[in-house]
């Protein structure tokens, strides 16, 4: 989605959760992509916290995918485009939700099953037990939902654009961070991603949502090297677009999905050509081709639709007779 984060989560029950919906411009990709992965509306959106960047494609989203519920850390943000955001929420019945604990157990954390032993705990925020943290660098980063996803042995950390002070808060309360996949907290800025915090995480993989040539200098040399130092593998969306991550339950493969953004003029880091889709179908056709095959030819790009796994062509589409995917 460029300079900002969006990832969604499919559950083996096939549950979906959008966590965030990048930048404003991000909503066209967002509208292309998300139909190919998602049957009927999302079971949850998360906004990690209310900026521009992680909630600029989800007006958009919301009314043209929908969603069953919608979860945010409840954290005032006097901006225009998140009152919007709420707004539209109310005009479209969908349920917001904070993720509030229960005072009488302070100790259990908010946790939504996604099905078949799946599920997302929430970290932080914990109100009322806990209070927002204030007076830090970003308190709207500061206060970004923290989520640990489970699968199995697989875990799955999001940190939204989580401040060191939200990394040492969590370390002091114990709370259980390790995770083979971290979303980086804030797109790989200096700020987030503190050598105590990813001796914690130990992640195996690390994944950095952030635009190319993007203004802010993210990802840092800083916590590129602090994630070196842990033995993490380094994944920049950046460089590499789109990436698909899939957990069996006790490994995660990685796949890029791509394509890689244009290099930034002035150059960049060349990259590795995405690979080719292998099927393609006719948007909203019956039936799925593969990708060279010579009935897709005659196609304009916004007919068709692509995909790199047979199963997700497949999905709700049967094979052309013409060229048997
Ligand atoms: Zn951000
Ligand atoms: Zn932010």
């Amino acid at each position: 989605v460029g300079q900002g984060d969006a990832a969604l989560i499919r559950s083996p029950a096939g549950r979906t959760v959008l966590v965030d919906g990048g930048p404003p411009q991000a909503d066209d990709l967002l509208l292309r992509r998300l139909p190919a992965l998602v049957q009927g509306p999302l079971d949850l959106v998360v906004l990690t916290h209310p900026h521009l960047d992680h909630l600029g494609g989800l007006p958009r989203v919301l009314q043209g995918v929908g969603a069953r519920r919608f979860l945010d850390p409840g954290f005032e943000q006097p901006s225009e485009s998140y009152r919007d955001l709420l707004a539209l929420l109310a005009r479209l019945k969908i349920p917001l939700r904070q993720p509030t604990l229960d005072p009488a157990r302070p100790g259990q954390p908010v946790t939504i099953g996604l099905g078949e032993g799946a599920s997302l705990t929430v970290l932080w925020p914990r109100r009322p037990v806990e209070p927002f943290l204030a007076n830090t660098r970003s308190d709207a980063n500061a206060n970004s939902v923290v989520m640990r996803l489970t699968h199995g042995n697989v875990h799955v950390l999001f940190t939204g654009d989580a401040e060191p002070d939200t990394e040492e808060r969590l370390l002091e309360l114990g709370a259980p961070l390790r995770a083979q996949v971290l979303k980086v907290g804030h797109h790989g800025s200096r700020w987030a991603s503190s050598a105590p915090f990813l001796a914690q995480v130990r992640p195996e993989v690390a994944v950095i949502s952030a635009g190319r040539g993007n203004d802010y200098g993210h990802p840092t040399p800083e916590a590129l090297e602090r994630l070196r130092a842990v033995g993490a593998r380094v994944l920049r969306t950046d460089l590499a677009g789109e990436l698909r991550l899939e957990s069996d339950g006790t490994r995660v493969r990685v796949e890029p999905v791509g394509p890689a953004p244009p290099a930034a003029p002035g150059g960049g880091t060349p990259q590795a050509p995405a690979p080719a889709p292998g099927y393609t179908a006719y948007r909203g056709g019956p039936v799925f081709h593969r990708a060279d095959c010579r009935a897709a030819a005659k196609w304009t790009p916004a007919q068709r639709e692509d995909f790199s796994r047979r199963e997700d062509a497949a999905r709700g589409r049967r094979p052309a007779k013409d060229c048997d995917p």
